[in-house]
């Protein structure tokens, strides 16, 4: 038998790889320079990409040259551009030049994170990145951080220790199925809370009926008043209140549960308290508003994203705790091929989650928080709030349109109210119809949300190319699509 050709059971060279990343880098630059080329919103109709495709695999390889070619005819279309400076969708995020550069980097060194021993570059710096955060946010010096990919898994696995902090409760060996020992587990949370929480609920076999929402106040605050007649009512019932989770920058508004209240009554019910802070950590840069932060250091856990509003690309979430070694206790397992001499003394992520392997997230967010500096991202993201101020004062200063929530962060909630059209369902669809017409220039992505009855438009700002001159773009398609 002859022997395979290298080119035949081999990767492509180093030298294919410069060549290529060259072209590829200029690409990129391009591309940043000039995101407004394109729609912020891909105008694909569903399935319109697959359509144009092979339904198969190309049995022998493609040049690289086409597949990069292919880059602008096939993907480009199907891309939403987060990275548009008119991006002011959901939560708007950067993909930062130190975040992507250090993708790169995490690709090529292709670091497989299982112990300590298969990466302690990874092991070792993302202790140092989420401590550089969790310092930076003024969090408690001696808490444990760990990098995850979103903080729906981050939140999961806090409500899995919050679980496993009371041994007695036997439920890692046991489960939960067919126990008849066990009280029903409550998870509180408020109306406003992300859907994260009840995802953790299904997945953790606590039942999403044990999410218990509480109501509002008129900043959709939870109100703390309601949690603790919830709290006691389960009491009294038999059933045990497991955790809270507070928000620190709920997904529609940005509101701030009332922390210190919330945590009082973790204390005296001996339930852990998780601050879901997925986008409103940012703000713990900011000296000036560690006001929002009241209370957080009395948390058991606390989940923020530098996904984003950090800069960093997707994805990366970092969360920290206060009782590593129940985390611990709660996912570690090693079988006999993991086992290492230095198990005792070098950490490995492994024990303190689900997961086994795990990416090299840490690279990024050490580019990101080096490039930039923590005064840097502070100042980013103080301007970003300056420009969500300037936007509401548009909106407030129009007899026809109202902002419909507080602006605590860059998030702003507002809606066109035409003289005499009161009827909540009228006013929906005028302002459902305002959204479609703004979003289909192309210009601007904006979206929505319900904030109990009503419907409100949202401009969330945390892209790091925009500019006050993207918002007026905002501010004049909306009066546009208004009077249309
Ligand atoms: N928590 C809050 C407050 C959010 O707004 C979001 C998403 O926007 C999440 C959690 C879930 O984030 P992820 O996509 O990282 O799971």
């Amino acid at each position: 038998m002859t022997a395979p050709s290298r080119e035949s059971i081999g990767d492509l060279s180093p030298q294919d790889f410069e060549r290529h990343a060259t072209g590829l880098t200029a690409w990129i630059r391009t591309y940043l320079e000039h995101p407004e080329r394109y729609p912020v919103r891909s105008r694909l109709a569903p399935g319109a990409l697959r359509a144009g495709l092979p339904s198969a695999a190309p049995a022998q390889g493609d040049p690289l040259e086409a597949i990069l070619a292919d880059l602008d005819r096939v993907i480009v279309p199907g891309v939403t551009h987060w990275n548009h400076p008119g991006f002011l969708a959901y939560f708007a995020n950067t993909a930062s030049v130190p975040g992507i550069l250090a993708e790169l980097v995490t690709a090529a060194l292709n670091q497989v994170g299982i112990l300590w021993r298969t990466s302690p570059a990874l092991a070792e710096l993302e202790q140092v990145t989420t401590g550089w955060l969790r310092d930076a946010m003024g969090l408690p010096g001696d808490w444990f951080g760990m990098i995850t990919d979103t903080a729906s898994t981050s939140t999961l696995l806090a409500l899995a220790a919050a679980r496993e902090r009371d041994p007695a409760l036997e439920i890692r060996q046991k489960g939960m199925a067919g126990r008849t020992d066990l009280p029903r587990l409550r998870v509180y949370c408020s109306t406003q809370a992300h859907s994260s929480v009840d995802k953790a609920a299904i997945t953790l076999g606590l039942g999403a009926e044990n999410v218990v929402r509480i109501a509002t106040d008129e900043a959709f605050r939870m109100r703390a008043d309601l949690l603790e007649s919830s709290m006691g009512a389960d009491r009294a019932a038999g059933y045990r209140p497991l955790a809270v989770v507070a928000t620190l920058g709920t997904t529609s508004t940005t509101s701030v549960d009332p922390i210190p209240a919330i945590a009082a009554l973790c204390q005296r019910e001996g339930a852990w308290l998780h601050v879901d802070a997925a986008y409103g950590g940012a703000m713990g840069l900011l000296a000036e508003r560690r006001d929002l932060f009241a209370g957080v250091r009395a948390a058991d856990s606390v989940v923020m994203n530098p996904h984003k509003w950090l800069f960093t690309p997707m994805d990366c979430s970092v969360l920290w705790t206060a009782h590593p070694a129940v985390l611990r206790r709660t996912f570690s397992l090693t079988p006999a091929y993991l086992q290492t001499d230095e198990q005792e003394i070098a950490l490995s992520y492994s024990d303190y989650s689900f997961q086994l392997g795990r990416r090299f997230r840490a690279l990024k967010l050490w580019f990101v928080m080096r490039a930039f500096g923590v005064e840097g991202l502070a100042a980013r993201v103080r301007h970003h709030c300056a420009l969500a101020t300037t936007f509401a004062s548009w909106v407030q200063a129009h007899p026809e349109w109202e902002v419909v929530a507080p602006v605590p962060m860059s998030v702003v909630c507002f809606r066109h109210r035409p003289a005499g059209m009161t009827d909540e369902r009228a006013l929906e669809a005028h302002n459902a119809a305002i959204l479609e017409r703004v979003n289909a220039s192309g210009e601007v992505f904006l979206s929505h949300t319900k904030l109990g009855d009503r419907y409100a438009l949202r401009v969330a700002i945390g892209n790091l190319r925009t500019t006050e001159a993207h918002l007026a773009t905002a501010w004049r398609l909306l009066g546009e699509a208004a009077l249309s």
